[in-house]
């Protein structure tokens, strides 16, 4: 008999009752270190205490009033995102399927309001993942979530990731915009190069195509910087947000220059919860901490002080682990065991890690996290890969 809860996870036997800063407790009383944060999305942490303030604060005035009316806290969200990014507006959502799809949207329909409107073609990437939605199951490459879905959105390429040729090959006067992460997560923490993605924007302004980044993983102060292609200098024209955005409530955002946003004028694009002012009091609370003057440089120190721990541990375990990757607290272990049997044992050393494509374990602490947290996290990873070598 099916599961009242539909089956469509593989879940790890743990229940967390409560959480505070890098810390999860669960319902069997055990102590977590969590270095996987949600997939990248508890960026504040667990229980933040200002976090916690200013949502208790709007709960207790007003949830959802749908946006019919304006929103005061959605427009103070969106002018701080425009504020501090390439961006001239931001449409809300509630996660980053939904971002990505009115990403796609947008840049279609850009076209379309422009008098082009045969340029509907995505030209995307492999490795990539933009969501579960129809739409962005086609903008992403992986067919095993594909499979027995039916028709899916047509207009959809892809091409090896981090290849110019073939980016250069597959462009035409239909190519509506280029879809890459700047840092795939999913895909095995593969961070694009500064060149490549400077190459993209060139290729995509000679082909008169937008640049869309889906920076739902790699967003939000990961690498230590607000947005990952802060690090390329280039920007793009429009950008999916979720994950990091709320630091664990249910926030995304589609951000776009002025010019990429034209086409989406009244009545083309919504979402009932988008936007509403407890999610918005959740987006501003995550901001005021983010853009504290020292916030992100800390994450930079934190950053590195864990790339060089993680290369130290992958050279004692030589015969478990691979090498490095990712940028910031965006980490990755290349594994030479398998990566799930290393997150298992991880856990049994009381730390939560998350895997990736590539037999990839991924490293994604808190942007709060401290030094000596990082230490503790090394010692029990220290202790994991000695228990897979064991076996
Ligand atoms: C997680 C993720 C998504 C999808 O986000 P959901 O909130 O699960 O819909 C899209 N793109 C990237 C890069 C992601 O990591």
């Amino acid at each position: 008999m099916v599961t009242s809860v539909m089956p469509t996870y593989g879940r790890i036997d743990i229940a967390f009752e409560w959480g505070e800063g890098s810390y999860l407790y669960s319902t069997a009383g055990q102590r977590f270190l969590d270095f996987a944060t949600g997939i990248a999305t508890n960026s504040l942490g667990h229980a933040h205490p200002h976090l916690v303030n200013k949502v208790q604060e709007q709960a207790g005035k007003l949830w959802h009033v749908s946006n019919l009316y304006n929103i005061p806290g959605q427009m103070e969200f969106a002018d701080r995102l425009v504020a501090n990014s390439f961006a001239d507006t931001c449409f809300f959502c509630n996660s980053g399927a939904e971002a990505m799809e009115g990403a796609l949207k947008a840049a279609r329909k850009y076209h379309f309001a422009n008098g082009d409107s045969k340029r509907e073609e995505m030209v995307c990437v492999s490795g990539a993942f933009h969501g579960r939605t129809l739409a962005t199951l086609s903008a992403g490459d992986n067919d095993k979530y594909r499979e027995g879905f039916g028709p899916r959105p047509g207009g959809f390429k892809h091409v090896a990731f981090g290849n110019l040729n073939e980016m250069r090959a597959a462009m035409s006067n239909e190519t509506a915009a280029i879809v890459v992460e700047p840092i795939q997560g999913e895909g095995g923490v593969n961070p694009a190069s500064a060149k490549y993605l400077h190459s993209l924007r060139e290729i995509a302004d000679e082909f008169g195509a937008l640049l869309v980044f889906d920076e739902v993983q790699c967003g939000m102060g990961r690498t230590g910087h607000l947005f990952a292609y802060e690090l390329s200098g280039i920007m793009p024209d429009v950008m999916g947000l979720a994950k990091g955005l709320g630091s664990g409530f249910p926030v995304g955002a589609v951000l776009a220059t002025e010019k990429a946003a034209s086409g989406m004028v009244p009545g083309t694009h919504g979402s009932t919860y988008g936007g509403n002012p407890l999610a918005m009091a959740a987006g501003n609370a995550v901001l005021d901490v983010m853009l504290e003057p020292r916030f992100l440089n800390s994450v930079k120190e934190k950053g590195a002080y864990l790339e060089s721990a993680l290369q130290d541990l992958v050279s004692r375990h030589p015969k478990t682990l691979d090498s490095v990757r990712g940028v910031g607290l965006m980490r990755g272990l290349k594994c030479v065991c398998a990566n799930s049997d290393l997150m298992t044992a991880a856990r049994g050393a009381g730390l939560l890690t998350v895997v990736a494509a590539e037999n990839v374990l991924r490293i994604l602490p808190p942007l709060t996290v401290s030094t000596e947290e990082i230490d503790e996290a090394i010692q029990k990873l220290d202790e994991a890969c000695a228990m897979v070598a064991a076996v």
